[in-house]
């Protein structure tokens, strides 16, 4: 039904729960007192989204002065690196969550939960309009809008399916913990099926033909994580059809792990050929039918089909309909994501702020942030730096923002001179000086192929870290808007812009064997990384109990193995 139309709104206003229909305008809610503490001083606070990066805000706010609302359809905060493992039971499902209301009852501020799921933004009268996934009176789910003086958009991402026919009907998305209890529920069956006395050999390998689809570290670890999972557990349960499984991953591109050091992708490539997983790179999929799995070769351009009796699809992202809606409403339809300047708030918009895999920092104003520092740098005015200048201008960009610096990196180009040498297509010496223009010319091939911050919950949860500490010194800036001395003059903003830390990237590969890409593009593969991976994965919980639970569970699984039971 059309949001205007809903006859039953909620209204949360001033802090209180209050009911209202379109005819008889407005009624206390009885209940509204237990419900939310009424408190006109305190500036409402809502947030959409208990992932990463809303948790991290959530765990991070410490100021009393804000009341806090947290929307979201899943009540709990869910540790995804750790999906990957629950799929084949290496780690159970509940060891990786914690309830929501557990993080936010120990705050000092004043927080309440929602269960429900936004549908609408107005950003015009400030308010979200959501809807609950619980029906409490067989009407139909429950509607209600919320007001805000601050919204914390952290909506995350939905699976991208490329509108490629059957990806939504016939594959498994490893997206949240439901989607890889799923998993974990279709492999089992797949061996139980393939096991019954009445089927042929072609329908037994056809059951057992597990199909990846998308090389990136999500699908290269489920890839992993099932080839243990066959070879150190299924084998045993199984033996009749153990040597009927195959395992394949079909990458787009031409190489899988391609945002890895290449020794890494190198190094997963041939790991993968030893353990029997079959590696087709160049290979697009085009359609998905309940059998069989068509793709098309990318430089041939032929097109083939296998039959196959279970598809993950793990390609990459796309954005939820809410946002899209939101996007159009506030001029920015022609984009992918939210664009945010570089203190996370919505262009354009007042006091609504977007982080975590829903948004990104706009690029075109990076870009112009970034020809200001040249000019900066630039005393003369003469249009060109030394390429001495040009190194510090350069370090500063940089600094200011890592998606500069990946890129480069990506490119083996160690600073913005070497670029400037290929778009130029000659050598810049010492003593030549760059050119303004130049420089714009290789900003404009950076600008068109420069990744924005890559979606992942290491940004998520720094922008979560990041936009916390700055609502917890709103007040204290708003009282006295000059800021600190340091900031006086600096630029347009009371707070520093947010400034991403990268601080590596693990790619698990079976076998007790990790790949880890860490700073200053060290590079470490095999036993003692994925202890480090161990590790870091324990340390980086939200909780003690979920701590527990994991390192139990690893425990578990190296005495007893994984559970196959079908539950
Ligand atoms: P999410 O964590 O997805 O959270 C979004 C939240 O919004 C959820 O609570 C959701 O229920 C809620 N929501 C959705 N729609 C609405 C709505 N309409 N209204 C209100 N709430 C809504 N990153 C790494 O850095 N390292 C890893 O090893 C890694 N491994 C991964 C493995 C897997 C299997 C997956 C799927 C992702 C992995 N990632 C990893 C990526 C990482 O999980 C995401 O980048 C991160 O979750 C983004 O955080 P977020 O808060 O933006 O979104």
């Amino acid at each position: 039904p059309s949001l205007s139309k809903l006859l039953i709104v909620f209204t949360v206003s001033g802090g209180g729960l209050v009911a209202y229909s379109e005819a008889a305008k407005s009624y206390e809610n009885p209940n509204a007192g237990e419900l939310v503490e009424a408190n006109n001083r305190k500036k409402k606070v809502v947030v959409l989204g208990t992932g990463w990066a809303g948790t991290s805000f959530l765990k991070n706010l410490k100021d009393p002065s804000y009341d806090v609302q947290v929307i979201s359809p899943r009540n709990y905060f869910a540790f995804t690196p750790l999906l990957p493992s629950v799929t084949c039971g290496t780690v159970e499902s509940r060891s990786v969550v914690e309830p929501i209301r557990n993080i936010i009852r120990k705050k000092h501020v004043d927080a309440y939960y929602w269960e429900a799921e936004c549908v609408k933004i107005d950003p015009e009268n400030k308010k979200v309009y959501c809807r609950s996934n619980l029906d409490t009176n067989g009407n139909g789910k429950e509607e209600f809008a919320v007001d805000y003086d601050y919204l914390v958009i952290s909506v995350g991402a939905r699976v991208n399916t490329f509108n490629i026919p059957g990806v939504e009907e016939n594959t498994f998305f490893l997206k949240e913990v439901e989607d890889a209890q799923k998993i974990r529920r279709t492999v089992i069956d797949c061996f139980e099926k393939a096991s019954l006395p009445t089927l042929s050999d072609e329908e037994r390998k056809r059951l057992l033909h597990f199909v990846i689809v998308g090389g990136g570290p999500t699908g290269v670890e489920f890839a992993a994580q099932l080839h243990d999972f066959v070879n150190e557990d299924i084998v045993r349960l199984y033996p009749k059809v153990k040597d009927l499984v195959k395992i394949t991953l079909l990458e787009a591109t031409d190489h899988i792990l391609n945002m890895f050091d290449k020794r890494i992708t190198a190094f997963a490539e041939e790991k993968f050929q030893r353990d029997g997983i079959d590696v087709k790179t160049g290979s697009m999929v085009v359609k998905v039918g309940d059998k069989e799995i068509s793709t098309k070769d990318v430089k041939r351009g032929d097109i083939t089909s296998m039959p196959y009796g279970m598809a993950v699809w793990s390609t990459g992202i796309g954005t939820r309909p809410v946002i899209m809606e939101f996007m159009k409403h506030i001029g920015q339809g022609n984009r992918r994501v939210l664009a945010t300047d570089e203190w996370l708030r919505v262009e354009g918009q007042d006091n609504v702020y977007a982080l975590g895999d829903c948004a990104t920092i706009n690029q075109r104003k990076v870009m112009e942030d970034i020809a200001a520092i040249f000019h900066k740098a630039d005393k003369d005015n003469s249009g060109t730096l030394t390429v001495k200048e040009f190194q510090e201008v350069l370090k500063d960009i940089c600094e200011r923002y890592p998606q500069v610096e990946l890129y480069l990196k990506s490119k083996k180009m160690s600073n913005l001179a070497d670029l400037l040498k290929e778009s130029k297509g000659d050598g810049v010496k010492e003593s030549v000086e760059v050119n303004i223009e130049d420089f714009k010319s290789a900003l404009s091939q950076v600008d068109s192929e420069m990744k924005n911050l890559p979606a992942t919950a290491q940004v998520a949860s720094q922008q979560g870290v990041y936009l916390a500490n700055c609502f917890n010194r709103m007040e204290e800036c708003e009282k006295n808007p000059e800021g600190p001395l340091r900031f006086r003059g600096e630029g347009r903003h009371r707070f520093h812009p947010f400034r991403y830390r990268h601080l590596g990237q693990f790619a698990p590969l079976g076998g007790e064997q990790t790949a880890a890409q860490l700073p200053g593009d060290w590079v470490s593969i095999g036993h003692s990384t994925q202890w480090l991976w161990y590790s870091v994965y324990a340390s980086k919980q939200v909780s003690w109990r979920t701590r527990a639970l994991v390192v139990s569970d690893w425990v578990r699984r190296y005495i007893f193995g994984r559970d196959s039971s079908q539950i």
